[in-house]
């Protein structure tokens, strides 16, 4: 995280005033892909890459945005707030004060600083990094408080009704509520959820393929219809199936047969992936490592053979971590078809094991990875 004495001195010069000063962390998904729109379970874990936001009063009745990474100020009247997106990175602060206007609340003038080293657009979630920070920042200011999950739901809406970025709600909620040294069990049914530690000497590497292909055939929306289209075969004989949480896996076997190939196939990734990262959380509070890393592989493959949600970089960069010293589990993390894979490594090995990885995947394909090392991290909070 950039040094917030750093960020206070940036925000003193460039707007005369002191501010209050929030973070706000990145995530990464250590297992449970897909599996949010069935309303199952994911696990995100905070990482130690986090979006500074500071803010100070201003009376003239304007909102002032900077960005440090883009080099950027701009300037809005709070009382005629833009009722659209501009397709630029104010987007997502506009958002969520045009959020919290609509809750009924009024927003006054006031500086904003940003200040992240989540890489962005690399699917570390960056953009619920800064809605969060902005929204702790704002609320702080205009001196109302929002229970963690409550603050993530508005952020979420920012993302999805200002910004119309259609995103679940597992970024802003981790970003909000994630703890130090642990990961976080989130049941998207009912947004309840719970912490299981990740020991303090396991890093969690995470390598970006450096590819996002837009696949022939079909994409997220096609996958999601299949599994959906299954869904409903089951419900149509038992009922009670609103959603693939809850599916049984003797449910494929029974009327499996009467699903599309690929529908089928999609579903049984689906509801395996809901039983292993339960199962993973369980191994978590049980300290079993070992069974972490098994259900990470098992998850890995689910993905890239039943859901085909991978491509061949995001499975060379996993085929490529087994054999490496101090490996836990690797698994592809995100929405699918490139992005980053997670790999739970035993800290001390972790700087050799980035050297390695890194040039065995440049060797294999060409590309260049960015490898980052991170840890579980706390959620947002104010500095000072
Ligand atoms: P991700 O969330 O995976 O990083 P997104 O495309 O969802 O990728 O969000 C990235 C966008 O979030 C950036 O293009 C920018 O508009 C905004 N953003 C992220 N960090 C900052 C920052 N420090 N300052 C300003 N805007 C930011
Ligand atoms: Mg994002």
């Amino acid at each position: 995280m950039h040094d917030p004495d750093v960020f206070r001195a940036m925000h003193v010069a460039r707007f005369h005033a002191e501010p209050a000063i929030f973070a706000a962390p990145g995530r990464v998904n250590l297992i449970g892909e897909h599996t949010d729109y069935a309303e199952g379970f994911v696990m995100p874990v905070a990482i130690d890459f986090a979006t500074l936001a500071g803010i100070s009063p201003r009376s003239d009745g304007k909102i002032v945005l900077y960005s440090e990474n883009y080099g950027e100020e701009r300037s809005f009247e709070a009382a005629a707030l833009p009722a659209k997106a501009g397709q630029r990175w104010t987007d997502y602060p506009l958002g969520v004060v045009s959020i919290l206007a609509g809750e009924g609340h009024a927003i006054p003038g006031f500086s904003l600083s940003l200040w992240g080293d989540v890489p962005l657009g690399s699917g570390l979630s960056s953009s619920a990094s800064v809605e969060v920070a902005t929204a702790l920042a704002v609320t702080r200011l205009i001196g109302v408080s929002y229970p963690g999950p409550v603050l993530a739901r508005l952020c979420q809406r920012a993302e999805n009704e200002f910004v119309e970025a259609n995103c679940g709600i597992m970024d802003q909620f981790i970003s909000a509520n994630g703890a130090k040294d642990h990961a976080l069990l989130l049941d998207c049914r009912d947004l309840s959820f719970k912490l299981a530690p990740i020991p303090p000497n396991v890093a969690l590497v995470i390598a970006n393929t450096m590819v996002k292909h837009s696949i022939a055939g079909g994409d997220y929306a096609t996958r999601r219809a299949e599994s959906e289209a299954a869904c409903a075969i089951i419900n149509s004989h038992r009922g009670g199936v609103p959603f693939l949480r809850d599916a049984t896996l003797e449910d494929l076997e029974k009327w499996g047969h009467e699903m599309a190939p690929n529908s089928l196939k999609r579903a049984r990734h689906v509801i395996s992936e809901n039983l292993r990262t339960v199962a993973a959380s369980e191994a978590l509070l049980k300290g079993d490592m070992a069974e972490v890393g098994r259900l990470m592989a098992e998850a890995h493959k689910s993905y890239s053979q039943d859901f085909e949600g991978s491509c061949e970089e995001a499975d060379a960069m996993v085929a490529l971590a087994q054999d490496l010293p101090g490996l836990i589990g690797a698994r592809l993390t995100g929405g699918g078809f490139g992005g980053c894979t997670i790999n739970l490594v035993e800290q001390d090995q972790a700087a050799a094991f980035v050297e390695a990885l890194g040039s065995r995947y440049a060797a294999q394909t060409g590309i260049v990875p960015q490898i980052h090392i991170c840890h579980a991290s706390g959620g947002a909070r104010r500095l000072r």
